[in-house]
């Protein structure tokens, strides 16, 4: 009698696992290579044993924390139905990642939990070249996973390492702090809107592309480790995530509306929402992070992979404010949470 919940087990699951999931990524295809956004590390291969046994095997670098995390994508939830595979893979992975970012980690490797309502081999094929194709921009190997017949549901967790005591909290920020975003907010959330509305002027693609393929800020984040205070990527929108840092610092962060970093078509498509949208839209996959003022230099002396703007200062008290001309301004929606 079977044990198992049913899944795809005895249709061909083991051959399906073996042409689409065995050969994921940088170290996977023997190249030891930590691909070109990341600087750390360079040629360690972590990786003893990857797809295939009951477990894999990893050799932890000497003097280093393991960092993981893990993150699933419904369909419906956090994609819309018809995505494409290969965006749904690039976005699952590159959302995962970006948690790997926001502790300053140098990220190794990941396993891949699938649940499946059918097999669709067109499906799994492009889901996979998706997969591959970040994998291997972001130095990352497949190790293991899971599969099982059920709603498109699709779990990554992964993994990184960091020196001891090293990574970056959300924990660190103190008064007097700058407080620094990565590239810009607001354009996922206006990617959404243009990936739901089915068009996409030329000028704004860039908005489509930072939804559809988020890319971790992983070479940045490894920079910031001994420079920032704290860190956090802007997964829930700035606002909300800015108020993680507040709480888990005890501190309050002032933000000034009138700097913040948006991309030119985001203003010109979203004029009436463009403010909602860089404070509260999520999925920016941006980090934010908090920067001692003495150690400014030190940020402007390094060739950073990403532009980072200073939105804003640590003050004494609790929570975020925004400002806009001098003036408080009115932000009340704090970000999306789930059995709300
Ligand atoms: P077990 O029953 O021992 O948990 P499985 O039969 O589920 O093992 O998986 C067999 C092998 O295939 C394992 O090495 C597992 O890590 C790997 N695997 C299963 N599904 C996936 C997937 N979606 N992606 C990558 N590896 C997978
Ligand atoms: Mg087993």
């Amino acid at each position: 009698m079977a044990t198992r919940p049913p899944g795809t087990r005895g249709s061909g699951e083991f051959a399906l696992i073996k042409r689409y999931f065995e050969n994921i990524g940088s170290q996977a295809k023997g190249s030891n290579s930590k691909g070109p956004h990341s600087k750390c590390s360079a040629g360690h291969s972590d990786i003893s044993l990857g797809v295939g046994d009951d477990c894999a095997l990893i050799n932890p670098p000497a003097a280093k924390q393991l960092c993981l995390s893990i993150d699933t994508l419904v369909e419906g939830i956090h994609f819309p139905p018809k995505f494409a595979p290969e965006h749904i893979a690039q976005r699952a992975l590159g959302t995962a990642l970006s948690d790997l970012a926001a502790m300053g980690a140098c990220a190794s490797h990941f396993s891949l939990a699938l649940t499946l309502p059918s097999v669709n081999e067109q499906w799994l094929s492009d889901f996979s070249r998706g997969l591959a194709a970040m994998s291997e921009r972001c130095g990352v190997s497949l190790v293991g996973g899971d599969t099982t017949k059920g709603p498109l549901t699709i779990s990554i967790q992964v993994h990184g390492w960091v020196a001891e005591g090293a990574a970056l909290c959300r924990s660190g920020a103190k008064v007097g702090d700058l407080v620094f975003v990565s590239g810009e907010l607001g354009s996922a959330a206006g990617g959404l809107a243009l990936s739901l509305a089915g068009q996409c002027p030329v000028d704004a693609e860039a908005l489509l592309a930072r939804f559809e393929q988020p890319w971790p800020r992983l070479a940045l984040g490894e920079q910031l480790v001994g420079l920032a205070s704290s860190c956090i990527d802007v997964s829930d929108g700035l606002l909300a995530d800015a108020g993680h840092i507040a709480m888990r610092s005890g501190v309050a962060l002032a933000l000034d509306l009138d700097v913040l970093p948006i991309h030119p078509a985001l203003v010109q498509l979203f004029k009436e929402s463009v403010f909602d949208k860089a404070l509260s839209g999520g999925d920016d996959y941006e980090l934010l992070f908090t920067l001692p003022p003495e150690r400014l230099a030190c940020l402007e002396a390094l060739d950073l992979s990403t532009r980072v703007t200073q939105i804003g200062t640590v003050k004494a008290g609790s929570g975020v404010s925004v400002t806009k001309n001098g003036q408080p301004w009115q932000a009340d929606y704090q970000g999306y949470q789930h059995f709300e």
